[in-house]
């Protein structure tokens, strides 16, 4: 390869510092890139998805003559490219992935944390994906649905996951990003999830509940199995088209009312707010009903802020972490993005300006079989 002055470019292998100690190793997959000369070998847990480059040779092998060749040494594995050396780019894979991390969340704790990732759609695989970027290091993706192309201009997953199901689809997103996620899968609803895979998966504080389903039923559920877990719970829900969106968290062991408690029955939040539930979508008005949440930038701009509270519970327990918006954002928060009536419709009148951010509106146990000596009836449950 040369350039214009006909000086040599040298092509060059970038490869985890993981993969070239590894011995076990015998074919290496990835992509050469010929805008930049250079081999990208793939950590193993992506090796299907790349192209075959070569085989790892024994020590004291020749390299071949043509193409890519690797041939194993004391401290590694050396490569050549038509028979000449190449120069090897060598980096501490989860390092350098979350180096830019570094000083704003601690990667050791984030790895240790666990997210039930409840419908993988558009809100569910935006969830995922940032929590992966911040360094979560277990997910459960539960949906039963497939991607479709309709799907595409909202989801976090593209064409060429036309077809499969949204938790493989999104499992693919996800080690994409970090290949040393765990990832549990369930293809169906939050209602038929086994226990067994829950008590499985789930670590007590260190585990968030993440309610994407966009109805009230499921969330109710969600946040009792939460409770039992003594993980956490949020649930992030739209009004038509994204206009408004509603984020709800609940923390544990803190006196705090459940979904339930709060909102299972419209429960004593203000009056405007209750009469704009309907639009919600609960699972009997939505019998025979496309909902259509909106497009993408408006779908994002709401669960982005239930993403930074979720970054705050799951820190909750590290000392030296300041809250971002926690102690900001009540229990129950509203978020806008028009408040223009003529966009909106007269619900969202209620807004004094787009990309409004409520942060008064307070929850009580608005529904008294949920509460006992002020606990609710959840918390007190045998576990
Ligand atoms: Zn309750």
């Amino acid at each position: 390869m040369e350039n214009f002055f006909h000086d040599e470019i040298e092509k060059s292998v970038f490869i985890s510092e993981e993969q070239l100690k590894d011995a076990n190793m015998d074919k290496l997959y990835g992509r050469y890139w010929p805008d930049t000369y250079i081999y990208s070998v793939y950590p193993a847990a992506l090796e299907g998805r790349g192209d075959y480059l070569c085989d790892v040779l024994p020590a004291g092998s020749a390299p071949r003559e043509d193409g890519l060749s690797a041939v194993r040494t004391a401290d590694g594995i050396d490569f050549y490219d038509g028979g000449k050396r190449l120069r090897v780019e060598s980096y501490g894979l989860y390092q350098s992935i979350f180096s830019r991390n570094k000083g704003i969340l601690e990667t050791d704790v984030m790895s240790r944390k666990k997210a039930v990732i409840l419908g993988c759609g558009s809100v569910g695989s935006l969830v995922a994906m940032e929590l992966a970027r911040a360094g979560v290091g277990s997910f459960l993706l539960a949906d039963p649905d497939i991607v479709e192309y309709h799907n595409i201009c909202r989801h976090q997953c593209g064409l060429e996951d036309a077809g499969d199901l949204k938790i493989n689809a999104l499992e693919r997103k996800l080690k994409n990003i970090n290949p040393s996620v765990q990832v549990a899968k369930f293809e169906g609803i939050v209602q038929n999830l086994p226990k067994a895979q829950l008590d499985e998966f789930c670590t007590p504080g260190d585990t968030v509940f993440v309610g994407c389903a966009d109805n009230r039923a499921a969330d109710v559920y969600t946040n009792r199995i939460s409770i039992y877990y003594s993980a956490y719970f949020i649930s992030i829900g739209f009004w038509e088209r994204a206009y408004a969106g509603e984020i709800f968290y609940h923390i544990p062991g803190k006196g705090m009312p459940c979904y339930e408690c709060a909102l299972g029955d419209g429960g004593n939040i203000s009056a405007r707010i209750q009469a704009n539930h309907h639009i919600y979508s609960n699972q009997e008005n939505t019998e025979g009903l496309k909902f259509e949440p909106g497009i993408s930038v408006d779908i994002n701009f709401i669960t982005t802020i239930g993403i930074k509270i979720i970054i705050d519970l799951l820190n909750q327990s590290s000392e030296d972490y300041i809250p971002r918006v926690l102690n900001h954002l009540k229990q129950y928060t509203v978020i806008c993005n028009t408040s223009d009536p003529r966009i909106g419709g007269e619900m969202v009148e209620i807004f004094s300006y787009p990309l409004q951010i409520t942060s008064s509106l307070v929850v009580g146990f608005g529904k008294k079989q949920c509460r006992d000596g002020g606990i609710c009836k959840y918390e007190l449950e045998e576990k």
